[in-house]
């Protein structure tokens, strides 16, 4: 398999550096842009297998890359922002951003993002092959429907169960309040926060040695949920 190409999108030089190094050092081929105008070309012309995009760019907001690549490319993006700015990084996800990093950020939390980031996209083309979910003690056999902790199978309502088999389609990446409402529980109920954090109490409940200490349903603050794979 050849290397993985990177396009970054990213106006500040420390943090194209530091992606320089830490991405060639694994063997990855990474094309920069200090620009948004510019990275529509990069992303264009080296078909990269993940884009990076910056939210504070010179010349376009972040979110308008986002949205103009969505328009024609399915490439995971991750958004890089400022630690804090919980309501962009919900904006972002919500625009098409498959993942986001809050600088600032280290090495080995960058290689993860990524690594994700590339096994979802391996993974879309052959959607349904994957008919079993483990982490930790949790497993999830998805043909069966049956889910187990240590072994002791976990009797789950319907909509428990919708709730984790999306975070299992999408686990290691985090999902926002509103896609995690709209994929469970539908396009007209986007408004009902509530639901997520009642059901996602309900599940930590029954998967979680302590629910308030989650090893496997983790929260991302101010931006939603995600399920450890690790
Ligand atoms: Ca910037």
């Amino acid at each position: 398999m050849p290397d993985p190409v990177v396009v970054l999108i990213e106006d500040e030089p420390q943090i194209r550096r530091f992606l320089r190094a830490t991405l060639t050092g694994q063997g990855y081929r990474l094309f920069e842009a200090p620009t948004g105008a510019d990275g529509l070309v990069e992303v264009g012309s080296r078909q990269p297998d993940v884009v990076i995009v910056d939210l504070g760019l010179p010349d376009v907001d972040g979110i308008d890359v986002i949205r103009r690549l969505r328009e024609w490319t399915a490439v995971p993006i991750i958004v890089l922002s400022a630690r804090g700015q919980e309501r962009d990084k919900v904006t972002a996800l919500d625009a098409g951003a498959d993942d986001y990093l809050s600088k600032p950020f280290g090495a080995g939390e960058l290689l993860a993002r990524i690594r994700v980031a590339l096994r979802h996209a391996a993974g879309a083309s052959h959607e349904g092959d994957e008919s079993a979910f483990k982490v930790g003690e949790l497993h999830v056999d998805l043909l069966r429907r049956q889910v187990a902790l240590r072994s002791t199978e976990v009797r789950l309502t319907p909509t428990e169960y919708k709730l984790l088999t999306i975070l299992i389609r999408h686990a290691g990446k985090v999902l926002t309040h509103q896609q995690l409402l709209r994929e469970v529980w539908g396009p007209a109920h986007t408004d009902q926060a509530h639901y997520v954090r009642i059901y996602m109490a309900h599940l930590r409940h029954k998967l979680e040695a302590e629910p308030a200490r989650p090893r496997y349903l983790l929260t991302e603050p101010g931006v939603g949920y995600r399920l450890a794979v690790d």
